[in-house]
């Protein structure tokens, strides 16, 4: 498992100026090697490969100053970033998808990347007639001081300042400096042993949404903090000066500044309020199972009344938070087939005659006369869903439309069925 671990960095005046230039040149290096490949794909027809890269710009060191300034680590990681788009590219050429995706000029690059190398340290034990050994110790890039700051030791730069606020975990391997518009971090990517997974006994599933942000399938609600919109005032206000000021004069850039570092707050606003309920929903109540929909949501911001406030809620990050902390923890999570999950009754597991819209927010069965709210009887569907899927079994709702009818006698499970399959998620057999 792998961990990456965020610090803030304080460099000086001098360390971030020679930092800004070493951007601006692995920006160009990267715009080079993407030309390269564009031509020799164009002219030749022909993939070029990271290595034949890696050997050109070894060439170049020796026959430019300017190259040799850069530590090679920070200008093969540059490639290597050029090389993952390049595959991506190919890989969705050699799958037909529509849109390709060509890997696209860069305007600026804003981090560097150099891995943590393992060295041979001579060690002496401690008994007399002891022999020398060697053996084989990554270097830690942390130089602990008794100050408030620690030391981070870049290639080339020497140390730089940085805050420790939480203790380092398992092996380090990878630094990436990073500049953002309230300043530099440090990105430090570890290796850790896997956690073991829990026995699942506990399920929780989650409806998501943009009046709530998500619901339980205990009927718990999570307003949507709606950061997006909040601050959209206040973004526009910014976005006012900057375009009333003299563009590339000073003024103008503290404008761009304030809204880089306006859009910033807001990102990690929302970051703070999806980690939390993450967090929330797996420990609180002690579910070791979280079980929400498989959406497409690149999909979904193609409806252009919804689009804001779906980029806003930002599921797609909340469904990598619940990865990330079900692999980190030892938990489960599970995403479930998402179609007609809020057209369908969870107790008696009909589907709607007439298609609910959005705006009707409580479902009302017209078979069994439940009548519960709407986000909670999805909720109660996916759970449902989930645990016919542990089981093995696929659920099938029983359509009862006129022109499925055929269907739904295939389909059926009968009633009693499906609502002792909604016991069974209770039972410690999940
Ligand atoms: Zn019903």
């Amino acid at each position: 498992m792998k961990l990456t671990f965020k610090y803030p960095v304080y460099p000086t005046s001098t360390q971030e100026e020679t930092l800004l230039a070493w951007l601006d040149h692995l920006c160009e290096l990267q715009n080079s090697a993407r030309h390269d490949r564009k031509v020799a794909l164009e002219v030749e027809d022909r993939f070029v490969t990271l290595s034949e890269q890696q050997d050109k710009l070894t060439v170049a060191r020796e026959k430019y100053e300017d190259f040799r300034e850069v530590p090679q680590d920070f200008q093969n990681h540059a490639l290597r970033r050029n090389d993952k788009a390049f595959t991506a590219f190919r890989k969705r050429c050699k799958e037909g998808a529509k849109k390709k995706g060509y890997p696209r000029y860069k305007k600026r690059v804003r981090s560097l990347t150099w891995s943590l190398r393992k060295y041979p340290k001579v060690v002496r034990r401690k008994t007399k007639d002891a022999e020398k050994q060697t053996i084989r110790v990554r270097e830690n890039p942390i130089v602990e001081t008794t100050f408030r700051h620690n030391r981070l030791k870049v290639p080339k730069l020497g140390e730089v300042k940085i805050r420790m606020h939480r203790p380092l975990e398992g092996d380090p391997k990878e630094v990436t400096l990073v500049k953002k518009a309230s300043g530099w971090y440090a990105h430090i990517t570890c290796e850790l042993p896997d956690t073991r997974k829990v026995e699942p006994t506990d399920a929780i599933a989650v409806d998501v949404g943009t009046r709530h942000y998500l619901t339980t399938s205990e009927g718990e609600k999570e307003d949507n903090p709606r950061w997006y919109r909040t601050c959209e005032g206040l973004l526009h206000k910014h976005n006012q000066t900057l375009a009333r000021r003299k563009k590339g004069s000073k003024r103008w850039y503290k404008a761009v500044h304030a809204v880089a570092y306006h859009h910033e707050r807001t990102a990690n606003k929302r970051k703070d309020f999806i980690g939390k309920l993450v967090y929330k929903l797996f420990h609180h109540q002690e579910n070791n199972v979280l079980v929400a929909e498989n959406l497409k949501v690149s999909n979904m911001v193609q409806n252009k009344h919804l689009s804001k406030s779906i980029s806003d809620a930002s599921w797609a990050k909340f469904f990598e938070w619940c990865v990330s902390i079900a692999e980190r923890d030892g938990l489960h999570f599970h995403q479930v087939d998402p179609k007609n999950t809020s057209q369908t009754c969870s107790a008696c597991g009909k589907k709607s005659p007439r298609k609910l819209s959005l705006a009707i927010r409580t479902f009302d069965c017209s078979f069994c006369g439940t009548v519960l709210d709407r986000d909670h009887n999805a909720a109660l569907n996916i759970l449902l869903r989930a645990a016919c899927a542990h089981r093995g079994e696929r659920w099938v709702t029983n359509l009862t439309e006129a022109r499925n009818t055929n269907e739904a006698r295939d389909a059926g499970l009968e009633n009693a069925e499906q609502l002792s399959l909604l016991t069974l998620l209770t039972s410690p057999s999940l």
